[in-house]
């Protein structure tokens, strides 16, 4: 038993040199507050609103992966969107800082419908921070550099799950006839958004759902959970109580998942991340019923729990790595954007004018009329971030907007890595990004506005996404 005892001490010794050489895989995660003042303007709905409560602290999340080539990071900010001005002034204030390359990080918005703007005036053509924005600037770099002090020798695994229950789309076609005014004056979409539910005007949804959640984790090589990036694709759950800033089912991902790994009460603190998927036209509504009362909150901690659970049992299947090839990729692509027509901007224009003076705009058609009235401010083309990552057999490709479920199920099916997902609202916010097909129907999410890229944005995205994901392989 002794002699046992030695060989067992001799390998681990030799496995202690093994592990500090350049080629250790390493891995380390930190989070960094970012709940803003009371009073801050919570945006989400058409109409911002001061906050008055705390009910959950506004986080950013980091996880660090390191291979002993390449190191990348992966942000999460507990926000509706972040501008690209906060990406790339946080990006390179981590490279001055640390050295690591500012195009192997991504940054991106969970989508909680209950935080201050990161998103700043999104028609605008000056990339200057706000004061909240800076502030962001900071935490995520910040944040970034302490998973970096806190990296360490790392083993790394995938797996997959399925919450189909949780996901709904949000885009109904109507019985003929029963379409409502747009905002631009005009019944021809052929989709509404968030229907009434339990209607009986409703026909049937306009899309799929994409029920997969993706996770990467990380665990020390004792076996101790270090982190974890999931990615699931619905929108937001919401159901707070007033005005109270929450990150929503996000923030109550990671405490579930933190309690289910029993990673409590560890140093460094164990994080668990979710990012938005494609979720563009897909949430939690389930729009072929009356919808029932819940308790402030309950909704979004039964989603939160069933989420974590389902990742929960996933996690018993990973596989677990000494080390994986790490790639990344960050491009740029040229798109047109879109603008409104002298007609509309006339039409505009007349809105605004029935407004008595310093009146605010607050119906729906007067908001849309505002808007409209900026969007010509903005260029004819413009260039647009993408990225992709390669971490063993995991691929990820990245949007600056609300992508719709059927891109991401195309680029999971065509991608050369099994599993690949998207995350969303990643170094950006451009609105949304329907299909051809979608756009075709109208509805919320194809406005003017709302929409801001070329209606052909898709298919160019997703091929370019592909070639960048492809050229991994050959690597
Ligand atoms: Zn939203």
């Amino acid at each position: 038993m002794k002699r046992i005892g030695v060989i067992a001490a001799s390998i681990t010794m030799f496995f202690g040199v093994f592990v500090s050489s350049a080629d250790t895989f390493r891995a380390g995660v930190a989070k960094g507050n970012i709940t803003p003042n009371l009073g801050a303007m919570i945006i989400g709905g058409f109409r911002p609103y001061p906050a008055t409560h705390v009910h959950d602290d506004l986080w950013v999340k980091c996880l660090v992966l390191d291979n002993g080539q390449t190191r990348m990071a992966f942000v999460v900010c507990d926000v509706l969107g972040i501008s690209r001005a906060v990406s790339d002034e946080a990006r390179q204030r981590v490279q001055q800082e640390s050295g690591m390359p500012g195009a192997n990080i991504l940054v991106s918005a969970v989508h909680t419908h209950s935080a201050a703007s990161a998103i700043g005036n999104r028609f605008s053509l000056k990339p200057e921070l706000d004061d909240y924005q800076e502030f962001m600037v900071c935490r995520i770099v910040d944040t970034v550099r302490c998973a970096i002090n806190n990296l360490e020798p790392a083993r790394i695994g995938w797996a997959t799950a399925s919450v189909p229950q949780h996901v709904f789309c949000r885009r109904w076609f109507m019985k003929p006839g029963t379409m409502t005014m747009n905002p631009f004056g005009s019944t021809n979409d052929l989709v509404k958004m968030n229907p009434p539910p339990g209607s009986p005007n409703l026909e049937r949804p306009a899309g799929p759902t994409d029920p997969q959640v993706c996770l990467i984790a990380v665990k020390s090589l004792e076996g101790r959970p270090i982190g974890l990036l999931a990615n699931y694709s619905l929108h937001y759950v919401g159901g707070v109580r007033g005005a109270d800033i929450s990150a929503d089912y996000f923030g109550m991902f990671d405490d579930r998942m933190r309690q289910l790994l029993d990673a409590d009460h560890r140093t460094p603190q164990f994080v668990a991340m979710m990012s938005n998927g494609t979720s563009g036209n897909i949430n939690n509504i389930d729009f072929t019923k009356k919808p029932e009362k819940r308790e402030p909150y309950a909704r979004m901690r039964e989603v939160a729990d069933d989420v974590a659970q389902a990742v929960h049992v996933a996690y018993q299947t990973i596989q677990w790595h000494d080390s994986v090839p790490l790639g990344v990729s960050f491009e740029e692509i040229n798109l047109q954007l879109r603008h409104p027509s002298s007609e509309q901007l006339e039409r505009a224009r007349g809105v605004l004018a029935k407004l008595p003076p310093n009146a605010k705009p607050s119906s729906l058609e007067e908001i849309y009329a505002d808007r409209i009235l900026m969007m010509p401010a903005s260029p004819q083309r413009e260039s647009f971030p993408l990225q992709t990552f390669r971490i063993g057999e995991v691929g990820i490709a990245t949007f600056p907007v609300e992508v719709f479920s059927e891109i991401g199920l195309e680029l999971k099916a065509r991608s050369p890595f099994k599993p690949t997902f998207v995350v969303s609202l990643a170094h950006g916010y451009f609105g949304y990004l329907p299909t051809v097909e979608q756009h075709k129907l109208g509805g919320y999410e194809t406005w003017l506005s709302t929409s801001r890229l070329e209606t052909e944005a898709a298919p160019k995205m997703i091929e370019q996404l592909l070639g960048m994901l492809t050229r991994f392989k050959s690597e």
